[in-house]
């Protein structure tokens, strides 16, 4: 097992306790303590319980988490998105979850957990650095699993390269003494330079994930500009936190990043978590993908037939992925159009309110679900930016208006063709402007 993170470690520990004998290399253990997934989705808790993992304190100790509340930017009232069926989900903080992960994994007499430790090569055959001893030692696997983050240098190994493209930065910052808008709650608060969110992680301890475009980078080394560009956006109490927990350390800074999830691996080398791909994390859905690959590899007969299963499987959420930071972080008319859209179907339908939420849950994978809410949504705004413009005269605007929301149709499409993979469109091409 390569990489001792959240899912090299629960891969670990589950194929030791289906009476594997596991090596498991970590290169840097400090690399637990970087800002990264702290929120787990019901389908990665679920996953967690099926490994036998659902105990874990980290998890535990801090309640449950019932969904969302989205706050948008023109102030008007916040708005509930709970997981359907009662479900829940768990937040944490990401270096303790970690931590106790690589002591389970440690303390199971079939795991040998080696660190620092890299693996360097894997063929002729497969070897590893071990820093303690200064030696580069061979491995005699049956088969290699390697869980060792975006950057995966086993992908790079096996000749499959590193696809990925920037998308933004994300400062994290830790509020102390302050409650949330509601408890048991993740916060999506719109208005900022991008979206905000808010969760718990720990008693006295409240995460807060600034996401920055790349337009607005300069706010990651200009602390007062960074404080008056989100402080208003938040509620009063929290901004008050926010200033003083900004006095006392500067946020932790991340790129984000959009891999798509192609490459499961080659012969008896398997790719897991973010080795495979990567996406946003407004969608937090890191984390659940990596529980779920371990699950399919552990019930796979090979990896064309884990690879197989995973590509269908992780297909909508990772298009979910792009299509919520997509509305939630572009200010174009258009999309403006389809964010307020989407707000007026969330307040004024349960049945959209409850697929969306089955969607980010990832209990709901098809691509039928995805396709009908992003219609909806799109249509309506479409329907009345449109109409708006044509019953003004304003033809030309109804005529360009009608061209940038054909752009978005491609999302509904993408749920409903398989095989079809769908770059985000902020990636690729700059947006239009408004019509007239
Ligand atoms: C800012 C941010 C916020 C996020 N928020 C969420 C969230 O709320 N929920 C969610 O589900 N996901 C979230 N994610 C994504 C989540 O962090 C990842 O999906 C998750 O950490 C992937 O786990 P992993 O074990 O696959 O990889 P990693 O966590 O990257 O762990 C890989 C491990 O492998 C080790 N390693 C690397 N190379 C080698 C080598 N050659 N030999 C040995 N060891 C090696 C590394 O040191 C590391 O410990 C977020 C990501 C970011 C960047």
């Amino acid at each position: 097992m390569i990489g001792a993170g959240p899912i090299g470690c629960a891969a670990a520990i589950a194929f030791a306790r289906h009476g594997a004998t596991v090596l498991l290399l970590e290169s840097n253990p400090r690399a637990s303590e970087r800002f990264a997934g702290e929120w787990i989705h019901p389908s990665g808790v679920q996953s967690l319980e099926r490994l036998g993992l659902g105990a874990l304190e980290a998890i535990t100790e801090n309640g449950p988490r019932r969904g969302f509340v989205v706050h948008p930017e023109d102030g008007s009232e916040p708005i509930v998105l709970p997981y359907p069926d009662g479900m829940t989900a768990a937040s944490f903080d990401h270096g303790e979850l970690v931590s106790e992960l690589r002591r389970k994994a440690a303390a199971l007499p079939g795991i040998d957990y080696v660190t620092p430790a890299r693996l360097t090569r894997l063929s002729p055959a497969p070897a590893y650095f071990d820093s303690n001893s200064g030696a580069e030692i061979q491995i005699n696997a049956a088969r290699i699993v390697a869980a060792d983050g975006r950057r995966s240098g086993t992908r790079r190994l096996l000749g499959l390269g590193d696809g990925s493209v920037g998308i933004s930065i994300m400062g994290g910052i830790v509020l102390n003494d302050v409650d949330l808008p509601a408890e048991g709650y993740g916060h999506v608060m719109s208005g900022g330079p991008g979206p905000i969110m808010v969760y718990r992680i720990g008693a006295n301890k409240v995460r807060m994930c600034l996401d920055i475009p790349p337009s607005a980078a300069g706010l990651r080394r200009d602390t007062a500009a960074l404080h008056d560009a989100v402080a208003p956006v938040l509620p009063a109490g929290m901004a008050k936190a926010f200033a003083v927990s900004l006095k006392a350390r500067k946020p932790a800074w991340m790129e984000t990043r959009f891999q798509t999830r192609t490459e499961y691996g080659r012969g008896n080398v398997a790719l897991v978590g973010d080795a495979v791909g990567c996406t946003h994390p407004l969608t937090a859905i890191g984390i659940s993908l990596g529980l779920m690959d371990v699950e399919a590899l552990l019930d796979s007969a090979d990896v064309a037939d884990y690879a197989r299963h995973r590509r269908t499987a992780a297909r909508v959420p990772e298009m979910l992925s792009n299509a919520l930071y997509q509305v939630f972080s572009e200010n174009s008319y258009d999309t403006v159009a389809i964010r307020r859209s989407m707000y007026d179907a969330w307040r004024t339908s349960a049945a959209e309110r409850r697929r969306t939420m089955g969607l980010l849950a990832a209990t709901d994978l098809r691509g039928r679900s995805f396709a009908t809410s992003f219609f909806r949504i799109g249509f309506t705004a479409a329907r009345r930016t449109v109409g708006r413009e044509a019953r003004a005269g304003h033809w030309r605007g109804a005529r360009h208006a009608l061209s940038a929301f054909a752009s978005w149709s491609t999302w509904p499409l993408a749920g409903l063709i398989p095989g079809y993979r769908k770059i985000p469109a902020h990636l690729t091409a700059p947006r239009a402007g408004r019509p007239g």
